[in-house]
């Protein structure tokens, strides 16, 4: 007896987090459209490093904090490989400026109770001993980060929607809301008409023209950023999830890097919102040589340059969540850093849409602060 019907526009990590949470209640029928494939957008483009380490200020943290422990819970429903991998992220400094300010971040985040803390060179190699790190004068670990291998969490939030009802149709493109009485009464892809009850909008960068259709104005800020594959390797990361290693000269920025199960690369450069558009094979070998001269077991790994992702990037840089004004059954779900915030996301604008609730934790990040 599904009398609810919510249309979702985009299947990367936001709408596959939201099918699955919305399709396990009973009365709501769930329809995804996808104008690519599952993924295809900024989830299939991220080093999806589920994190609360940079993210200032404290209740912004605090949110992020929150959804990277609900990863766990999340991991344990779904009871299928989601390529979650533990272990923290671990990171060093080579310059005294810069040693200084992670003891610094690492002292204010153990103030929020972030479970994080320095650590030695020894500890370092115990828990990684192929790392070459070279100068280290000050470490540490944040042990409760993780990365997530995202085709295959939105392939088993699709799989788990699905099977309770919820119908994904890839390659469908919205192009029109049909709007009637502040409402959106219908979603309109090129050869069809979906009806609706509530419109749900996790189209990542995308999201802004389509919130124009409903007069609604939700501004992002252009933020393209490379993260590159290598071949595979043996493991060489045997316990932590995600490495930042300093710059090997001042001409080269942080790297970040993380192994995934079969044993290829991601790689990245700067922070996790540099802006990077450099898609060549030269850029994606520089950068693989950088982490070599790091990790000399990955000798044997060539790297393989991918295209610029886009990341959805609200212009204040936090998240736009809840019901609009203007179109009273038009929900946004923008964020960048989604495959962090993806488990409580989906649970809580679950909450908002399924039973009327307005969770307290959204209220900074209301779609009408724009005006
Ligand atoms: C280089 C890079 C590094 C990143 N690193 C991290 C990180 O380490 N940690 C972290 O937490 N976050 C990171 N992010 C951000 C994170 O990846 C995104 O916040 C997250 O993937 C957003 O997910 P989404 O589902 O909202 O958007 P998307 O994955 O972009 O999905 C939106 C979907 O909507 C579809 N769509 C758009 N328009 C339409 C339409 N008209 N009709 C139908 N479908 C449509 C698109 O095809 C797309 O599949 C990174 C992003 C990038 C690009």
């Amino acid at each position: 007896m599904r009398n609810t019907h919510v249309v979702i526009v985009g299947a990367g990590i936001i709408g596959a987090a939201l099918a699955y949470h919305l399709s396990q209640r009973t009365r709501i029928a769930v329809t995804v459209l996808e104008r690519d494939i599952p993924g295809a957008g900024a989830s299939g483009h991220s080093f999806a490093w589920a994190n609360a380490f940079g993210k200032d200020p404290r209740e912004y943290h605090a949110l992020n904090r929150r959804s990277l422990d609900m990863w766990y819970r999340l991991a344990h429903q779904l009871d299928t490989d989601i390529g979650i991998h533990y272990g923290g992220e671990m990171r060093w400094e080579n310059s005294p400026e810069r040693a200084a300010q992670l003891r610094q971040r690492i002292r204010q985040l153990q103030t929020w109770g972030y479970p994080c803390r320095i650590i030695t060179r020894d500890e370092m190699l115990a828990l990684e001993p192929h790392l070459c790190p070279g100068t280290t004068l000050a470490a540490s670990l944040s042990e409760a980060d993780i990365h997530v291998e995202t085709d295959k969490f939105i392939d088993v939030c699709l799989r788990h929607a699905s099977e309770s009802g919820a119908v994904v149709h890839p390659r469908t493109t919205v192009s029109a809301l049909v709007i009637r009485n502040s409402r959106v009464a219908a979603v309109k892809t090129t050869d069809a008409e979906f009806p609706c009850d509530v419109v749900v909008l996790a189209s990542g960068v995308q999201t802004t023209e389509l919130a124009s259709l409903a007069d609604t104005y939700i501004p992002q800020q252009r933020s393209p950023g490379i993260v590159i594959k290598t071949t595979p390797c043996g493991e060489v990361l045997h316990h932590i999830a995600v490495i930042h290693a300093p710059p090997t000269d001042e001409n080269h920025q942080h790297l970040h890097l993380r192994q995934l199960v079969d044993g290829s690369l991601r790689i990245g450069q700067g922070t996790q919102e540099g802006i990077n558009r450099d898609a060549s094979q030269q850029h994606a070998d520089a950068l693989l040589a950088r982490a070599k001269a790091y990790l000399p077991a990955i000798a044997d790994a060539e790297a393989i340059p991918t295209p610029v992702g886009y990341r959805p990037m609200p212009l204040d840089g936090f998240p736009v969540l809840g019901f609009t004004e203007v179109v009273q059954n038009l929900y946004i779900a923008l964020m960048h850093s989604g495959v962090t915030l993806a488990p409580l996301v989906g649970e809580m604008a679950t909450l908002e849409i399924a039973d009327g609730a307005r969770v307290d934790w959204f209220a900074p990040y209301r779609p009408e602060r724009f005006g």
